[in-house]
């Protein structure tokens, strides 16, 4: 995937994403880029090409959504910022990214995650994509041959409902590939079969074992046993679960995800409704807890701030990680600043909180606009102290 992804990479002209190209243990026929440009492709699709010019065809396209930020203003800001933590967990790498996303999910718009294309995106997606793969050497009719053969085989699999739910059709790709074809400088490609390379990646697909319902390593369950225990301010509530607890402000709102220690807590109007209809955090916290590949605060704090600032651009951090000391736990708060989602006029501020615990990392979310940060921002501080870990 990376020897592939690079040919194409070295195609772009100018301001180059930071691709990365990854492999899922997953038999579904998917490929997916995430804004920012980390790549994803299941092994269910290397499985199904025919040839590396076919992969390169889909590599191109989605690359082509990214270059193109078909995404960014439709991915929901609470996805963007949620995803990095399971990057950095390297939850994507170890299958079953759908699942763990809808067991993350914290009710907002889980299942936007994916990002839906208009047709016309499609069309873009698919001509840079051939453009790509033609200046690496791939015929790029190979791309639409893909789409369609995987078109119609996934109709009646239906192991491609998602690919296909979030790029949708646009009618007529080969005719619209030949077409763009004509002005490019005339070139061989190399003959799409099935390479050695190829042939040896199929047979190692074969040998990796099913995708478990278990969760995968590096996404955190709660574990069985009583609540956390916490003091709760005056007008407080608190949110308890087996591994933390926290109090925020009693008019509040929580709703916590599948996988029991995901939340998200959200003030009386905090939650709103973004350009494309996904639900967005104006005003409120986001807390997930994930397994780092790095037990070092600074480097796993430094990775999740990566992470965000990929996926999306518009929000800065604006200071230096600060120490903290929560229930005796390392921790570290980073402010960051960015549009506001509540206040279009505004901007609004974020404090991220990462604390290392046994059982992994702790990630906590705060955001409200500039204009109620004077409140905002104690209330926050005060949250934070009252958080307790289990031992
Ligand atoms: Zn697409």
């Amino acid at each position: 995937m990376n020897r592939i992804g690079q040919r194409l990479v070295n195609g772009i002209e100018g301001e180059k994403f930071p691709f990365t190209f990854k492999v899922v243990n997953d038999p579904s026929i998917n490929a997916f880029a995430l804004p920012g440009g980390p790549m994803y492709v299941h092994t269910g699709l290397i499985a199904a090409a025919d040839s590396e010019a076919q992969i390169a065809g889909v590599l191109g396209h989605e690359m082509g959504h990214v270059m193109l930020r078909h995404g960014t203003n439709q991915a929901s800001k609470a996805n963007l910022i949620q995803i990095p933590a399971m990057i950095a967990a390297g939850l994507f790498e170890r299958g079953g990214m759908m699942g763990q996303l809808a067991q993350m999910g914290i009710g907002l718009g889980a299942n936007s995650v994916l990002l839906k294309f208009s047709r016309t995106a499609e069309n873009d997606a698919d001509l840079f994509g051939a453009r790509l793969a033609h200046k690496a050497g791939y015929n790029p009719v190979e791309l639409a041959r893909f789409f369609e053969k995987l078109e119609a085989d996934g109709g009646r699999s239906g192991r491609m409902q998602e690919f296909f739910a979030s790029h949708p059709n646009p009618g007529n790709r080969i005719q619209n590939i030949q077409g763009d074809m004509k002005f490019y400088p005339q070139k061989p490609y190399e003959a799409a079969a099935l390479t050695p390379e190829l042939v040896k990646a199929r047979a190692i697909i074969k040998t990796l074992p099913a995708l478990g319902k278990k969760p995968a390593q590096g996404q955190v369950q709660a574990p069985p046993g009583p609540p956390v225990s916490i003091t709760v301010p005056n007008g407080f509530k608190a949110h308890q679960t087996s591994i933390y607890a926290i109090a925020y402000p009693g008019d509040w709102t929580v709703r916590p995800a599948q996988d029991g220690v995901s939340a998200s807590i959200i003030a009386a109007d905090g939650a709103v409704k973004g350009g494309s209809g996904q639900e967005d955090i104006g005003h409120g916290i986001m807390i997930s807890f994930v397994q780092p590949q790095t037990t070092d605060i600074n480097a796993a704090t430094e990775e999740i701030l990566k992470g965000i600032t990929q996926g999306n651009p518009n929000l800065k951090i604006s200071g230096s990680p600060q120490g903290v000391r929560i229930d005796n736990y390392v921790g570290r708060v980073t402010p960051m600043q960015g549009p506001s989602s509540m206040r279009p006029s505004e901007r609004e501020n974020v404090l991220v909180l990462t604390v290392m615990h046994s059982r992994g990392m702790f990630y906590g979310v705060f955001i409200a606009p500039e204009s109620r940060w004077r409140v905002a921002e104690p209330e926050y501080q005060q949250m934070m102290q009252t958080l307790r870990f289990s031992r």
